[in-house]
């Protein structure tokens, strides 16, 4: 049975598709003529777990490739594409502007030219719903990475009624302790703003904890909420959702094995599951993948995956996505 799938946690500088991928790095010099393009993928796209630096080696080369307003742009109509082609309906793609500022573009520069990519897709597309999540980052508590995440949701206010649809914080969640950030929360909250926060990713449940207690109604995979009772208590009770990532989240080793993911687990004591692929370009994956995945190895039937989509479209920031809440409605009763 075919029903609108729903996707809210995808980065799109993990997401270059390999076609991109290849193109930039010819463009750039990176790849070079006696390297056929096979070579470079098999290099550089995981197909197994990565230690923390080497993810942070590729995702430098990734941000690399994505300094001007043209890339930005064509990633984004083409990611938009891609997921549309394949089944994605109700889509949230998200990036960090700080890591695209450079002496020729601007942070809003950078967000102005993603923003041009999604209008072109929904020219292509108009019956998906799409937005963006601008991304604040952890690396460390510095004047200039607090000044850039204030610049950060200060975009996102700006732009809220042009298709961005909210804010995140990523980047490496043991950086600096993620209560830090509650005065940008803060503000965020004054702003009208939704959020969603990356906790419990490499982090313990104590920081899925903080982001519960933020209510922005979604964290970014908070999977080490299994380690404690009370904070999957709390992610049920408060209707949070968690917006997984399971083959992100083995070959990042933040599970020591796939099967031992807790999925499976969390969905039985009934926390909300939006299923995603992260950076699926990095990881070589697709979304059809991680449900084939999420299906084989933890049983997820059907109706499992339409009440996913479900719970995901109604904790969805983008406005617009009533129509797709419908047809999942109408797909669950009918299933
Ligand atoms: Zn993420």
């Amino acid at each position: 049975m075919s029903y609108p799938k729903v996707e809210l946690h995808c980065h799109m500088d993990g997401a270059i598709p390999n076609r991109l991928f290849v193109k930039y790095c010819r463009e750039d010099g990176l790849l070079t003529p006696e390297i056929s393009d096979e070579e470079w993928i098999r290099d550089h796209v995981m197909s197994d777990t990565m230690t923390l630096s080497e993810c942070m080696g590729e995702f430098a080369l990734l941000t690399g490739l994505l300094q001007n307003e043209e890339r930005l742009e064509e990633l984004s109509f083409e990611l938009l594409k891609d997921m549309y082609e394949s089944g994605s309906r109700l889509v949230e793609l998200r990036f960090s502007p700080q890591s695209h500022a450079n002496d020729h573009m601007t942070m809003e520069q950078a967000v102005q030219a993603v923003l041009r990519g999604r209008k072109k897709a929904l020219e292509v597309y108009p019956d998906m719903v799409c937005g963006f999540l601008l991304c604040m980052m952890n690396l460390g508590q510095d004047l200039g990475t607090i000044e850039n995440n204030t610049r950060t949701i200060l975009l996102a206010k700006k732009y809220k009624d042009q298709g961005v649809v909210g804010i995140d914080l990523a980047g490496d969640e043991l950086a600096t302790p993620i209560e830090n950030y509650e005065p940008q929360f803060d503000l965020a909250k004054r702003l009208g703003l939704h959020y969603t926060i990356h906790a419990g990713e490499s982090g313990p449940a104590s920081n899925v904890a903080f982001a519960i207690s933020q209510k922005g109604g979604r964290i970014g995979h908070g999977i080490h909420a299994i380690e404690d009772e009370k904070v999957i208590d709390e992610l049920v009770k408060n209707d949070v959702l968690l917006e997984i990532s399971v083959t992100s989240n083995y070959f990042s080793r933040c599970v020591p094995s796939l099967e031992e993911h807790p999925i499976r687990k969390l969905w039985d004591k009934g926390v909300m599951i939006n299923i995603n692929t992260d950076d699926p370009g990095l990881m070589g994956i697709s979304l059809k993948h991680e449900y084939d995945v999420i299906a084989k190895h933890f049983g997820f039937n059907e109706k499992d995956f339409i009440l996913s989509n479900l719970y995901s479209a109604r904790a969805s920031f983008c406005p617009g996505k009533e129509r797709i809440i419908a047809e999942l409605t109408k797909a669950l009763h009918d299933c």
